[in-house]
């Protein structure tokens, strides 16, 4: 079986019994993690060895985006200067009316590979514009076709209703496309693409659609993801009534909830539920200021997604910094009001941010023993970085260089299960060209028929 030996590279593995390594080895085998220390000599069998000079590199695990409508590809930029009640009526009401199967093809493949050369190994595309199975089809091909590790939340669109449809929040997540893709095109639950859903939860339905789709996910054992804040409860006192229900677990992942009290936060947070910021977005939209800060202090910590490429970049170096940089300031504040002075020292350390977009990202889809850190034994999902670039050296904290200062320009190459994704600052992908083709001409039919119809505004 072939092997990848990296020597003498800057490791931080987020393993804390590992810790960081300033030089160190990683040996990779089967997909996995083999070893991680100084000094790994091989054994036999070298010659089916590849062997990679670490020298002036930093590694560290793949990184985990906790949350990104991928089917917005096409369309990048093209919400930046919306609000979230605008994006609400062009997006939602508008433009994802008009997809085709294609559309939601070729920007989940395209969103993908992007992923996978900003260094995300695991993403969970939070997909809600699934009209029909072809399209949830098509959505599975394409993050299939990338080769990114992907947990692919099943979620469902939201349309105006037309005379005599019901409201989206009426309608229970689809109990048969479920039970479709879990004996089908999702069934294998240790597969390089696995299925979470995407509900509305109570402040997107009513009661019963809530208990409706909790039910559902707790008894397939899947992770029930729900957006959470923009504008009032469909279902004031839901979370409520699902916690009586004995609905509310670590299963539960819930995303923004900027508004959320800090009662009913206490309680989330007691019941194991975990929770996902989107923090650029959620500063850009209006959905109030990012929750980091009061999960730290309840003793949990955040995972971090995209959220919208329509809106901005999709790189999760930027998303973490961004998020620390948000809480940080906040804090600051917080401590100038209170005593008229600065915090004698940084509430939040760097390393606490690739925390979030590594190790907790795993957690949050239970994967923490597969995925999350450089630990002898978890798959072999990990991003070289090089430290030598001009932007990032002399590097003096390995961690800080990683937070703080690395960009795309930086990541030299990307593997996932042990197979290079990324090498030399270049995709190993075929076509890629055509594949960017294909995505424009998408882009351009979809904001074409939007205004054929008169629906652009
Ligand atoms: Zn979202």
């Amino acid at each position: 079986m072939r092997r990848t030996l990296i020597k003498s590279a800057t490791i931080i593995s987020m393993d804390d019994t590992l810790g960081d390594l300033r030089a160190g080895d990683v040996l990779v085998e089967g997909g996995r993690i083999i070893d991680v220390r100084p000094g790994i000599e091989l054994g036999s069998g070298t010659a089916e060895t590849d062997v990679i000079d670490g020298t002036g590199r930093i590694v560290i695990p793949g990184l985990i985006n906790a949350h990104m409508h991928t089917w917005q590809t096409g369309l990048r930029g093209f919400a930046a200067n919306w609000t979230l009640l605008e994006y609400f009526r062009r997006m939602h009401a508008g433009l994802a009316t008009v997809f085709r199967p294609d559309d939601i093809y070729i920007a989940t493949l395209v969103g993908a590979l992007n992923q996978i050369n900003c260094g995300t190994t695991t993403l969970v595309d939070w997909c809600h514009n699934n009209p029909t199975p072809d399209h949830t089809d098509a959505a599975v091909r394409g993050l299939i076709e990338s080769g990114i590790r992907a947990a692919f939340f099943h979620g469902s669109p939201k349309p105006e209703p037309k005379p005599g449809e019901p409201h989206f929040s009426e309608i229970p997540h689809p109990r048969r496309e479920v039970e479709r893709l879990l004996t089908g095109p999702l069934a294998d639950r240790n597969g390089l693409v696995t299925l979470g859903l995407a509900v509305l939860g109570p402040h997107y339905s009513t009661l019963d659609v809530a208990m409706h789709d909790f039910r559902l996910a707790r008894e397939a054992g899947l992770i029930a993801s729900m957006h959470q804040g923009g504008g009032p409860a469909r279902t004031p006192g839901g979370w409520e009534k699902l916690i009586e229900a004995g609905l509310v677990g670590a299963n539960v992942n819930i995303v923004h909830g900027n508004d959320l009290s800090d009662d009913l936060l206490q309680r989330l947070v007691d019941l194991g539920a975990s929770f996902s910021v989107t923090p650029e977005n959620e500063m850009i939209q209006g959905h109030g200021f990012p929750i980091t800060g009061r999960l730290l202090k309840r003793g949990v910590r955040p995972t971090i997604g995209i959220d919208l490429e329509s809106v901005l970049a999709g790189d999760l170096f930027s998303a973490a910094r961004v998020a620390l940089s948000m809480q940080r300031a906040l804090d600051n504040a917080e401590s100038r009001k209170a005593s008229g002075t600065i915090p004698a020292t940084t509430t939040i350390p760097a390393r606490e941010a690739l925390r979030w977009v590594t190790l907790e990202g795993a957690r949050m889809l239970g994967r923490d023993s597969q995925i999350g850190s450089l630990t002898p034994g978890k798959l072999a999902d990990l991003v070289v970085i090089n430290a030598s670039d001009l932007n990032l050296f002399p590097v003096h904290d390995p961690v800080a260089t990683v937070v703080m200062q690395t960009s795309l320009a930086n990541i030299e190459a990307v593997m996932i299960g042990g197979v290079w994704k990324k090498r030399n600052g270049r995709l190993l992908v075929d076509g890629l060209e055509r594949k960017k083709e294909m995505l424009a001409q998408s882009g351009r039919r979809l904001v074409q028929e939007i205004e054929r119809q008169g629906r652009a505004a």
